[in-house]
């Protein structure tokens, strides 16, 4: 049987990880909305597809628009439906 003193060791360790994982997350986070307030303004909305949340970003030196999750993500990484979107969008843009 584990002693008191290890026990609580392991959830030290514990603990330790899961500050240093957020810890990274937030790092990257933050790195994320910083590159998005560098590339332009966002406007929230709801991808039409699966309904998440959103962000288009009109980007200030291409003028196109990039569309994000809350957290930084391209949403078309993220996007069940992403796939469905991309040939939607290419059709629209046929001329
Ligand atoms: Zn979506």
């Amino acid at each position: 049987m584990m002693s008191i003193k290890e026990q609580l060791g392991d959830e030290l360790i514990e603990a330790r990880q899961r500050l240093a994982d957020s810890e990274a997350l937030v790092d990257r986070l933050r790195s994320n909305i910083l590159a998005l307030f560098r590339r332009g303004a966002a406007v929230g909305k709801q991808c039409k597809y699966c309904q998440a949340p959103i962000y288009y970003f009109i980007h200030r030196d291409s003028q196109k628009t990039g569309v994000y999750d809350p957290d930084g993500t391209s949403h078309w990484n993220t996007c069940p439906r992403a796939e469905e979107a991309r040939k939607a969008i290419a059709a629209a843009r046929k001329p």
